[in-house]
């Protein structure tokens, strides 16, 4: 099965295309201060190393909207400048270079403070993504629908929109968060149907560990399932850089993006005379910085194993005494001992790699 995304509205975050039919972007956002040129700068370029698109830095400051150009001159993935309450710090985020801005309508103030900041957001060709969420809703909405309903959601998001339409700027993405997953896929959902905008897929508050990611992983998994979402973002507690590796996870196991090698190991079971976890981890390690996709397979048993793994495209099975390494389900090659079958293996799929051809690559 292969998902049939939406094609929505083209925009660009400085040279990232986002939308049409460009593929699912991985985004992030630093958890440093910004006002900390070095540190922020230091993390963007862990996060664009693994694999992030597009980063969001907060600017709650003016020192820190101060930053960004010397932030902006030091890493080469587009910036977002993260902006609640005061519409004045989303206007000089956009004149010190931030190639767009996140903002929550419902938290910027009165109706001429947004006039502002689209006005400076076309005069600098800048992208504003409006962030629906249900802790800010407008009252009138909660009084409609007696909470924060995906229908409220959707409503106010088109009701922004429709206002910054008004200024003719159309150079939006859209957010909508809501605290409960459901609610969440429902609401993008809905969105998608009424409108063409691109959509920006988070979870909220997700979580820290396994909860956040599983939390992340249901959510943004079910709406890009459907077709829907342009930008991701994963929500964890913690290292930032985490984010960026459950996204292409996520990316990767649903067919949509394809970045690093999937490893595939077996679950062992009675059957298993080798030690699955130690050898995957150390194909793992290997494998770090590739960023080619293909399949390798650890599999615990020399009889089942090259069968169960035969989609892979290079894959090693251990027995008591004899492991074996295999190319798409066929032994070529048959080792005494663990040791000498990690060695060996190493050695073969070292120049699988090289055999790879960066244009044969899926995107
Ligand atoms: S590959 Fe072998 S060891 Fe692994 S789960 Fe299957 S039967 Fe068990």
């Amino acid at each position: 099965m292969k998902i049939k995304r939406k094609v929505t509205k083209k925009i660009y975050v400085g040279s990232v295309d986002i939308g049409g039919l460009a593929p699912v972007r991985v985004q992030s956002m630093t958890n440093t201060n910004t006002e900390d040129i070095d540190a922020t700068v230091e993390q963007i370029t862990r996060l664009q190393d693994a694999g992030c698109e597009i980063i969001r830095v907060t600017v709650n400051t003016e020192k820190a909207a101060k930053a960004l150009p010397q932030i902006l001159d030091q890493i080469s993935i587009p910036l977002i400048a993260d902006i609640h309450f005061n519409y004045k710090l989303a206007i000089m985020a956009v004149e010190q270079g931030a190639h767009a801005i996140r903002i929550n309508p419902g938290n910027i103030g009165p109706e001429k403070n947004l006039d502002k900041i689209v006005d400076c957001c076309k005069s600098n060709s800048a992208v504003i993504r409006v962030g629906i969420n249900s802790g800010s809703l407008e009252k009138d909405l909660l009084k409609k629908y007696g909470h924060a309903t995906p229908e409220a959601l959707v409503e106010s998001a088109l009701r922004w929109i429709s206002r910054i339409e008004k200024r003719n700027f159309s150079n939006l993405k859209v957010s909508l968060k809501s605290s409960s997953v459901l609610d969440t896929v429902t609401a993008y959902e809905q969105f998608s149907e009424v409108s063409d905008y691109p959509l920006h897929v988070g979870i909220t508050e997700a979580g820290f560990g396994v909860r956040g990611i599983v939390k992340s992983s249901v959510g943004i998994g079910l709406i890009l399932a459907k077709g829907i979402g342009d930008t991701i973002r994963i929500s964890l507690t913690g290292d930032p850089v985490e984010e960026v590796f459950v996204a292409w996870e996520i990316l990767k196991s649903l067919g949509l993006r394809y970045k690093g090698p999937d490893i595939i190991s077996c679950p062992t079971c009675g059957r298993t005379r080798i030690n699955i976890e130690k050898i995957a981890k150390i194909i793992e390690n290997e494998v770090k910085n590739e960023t080619l996709y293909f399949k390798i397979a650890v599999m615990g048993c020399v009889v089942n194993g090259p069968g169960e793994a035969k989609e892979a495209d290079i894959g090693l099975a251990g027995g008591e005494d004899l492991g074996v390494i295999f190319k798409k389900g066929k032994v070529i090659k048959k080792v005494d001992g663990e040791d000498r079958l990690i060695e060996e293996f190493i050695k073969e799929l070292r120049a699988y790699i090289k055999s790879l051809k960066k244009e044969e690559q899926l995107p």
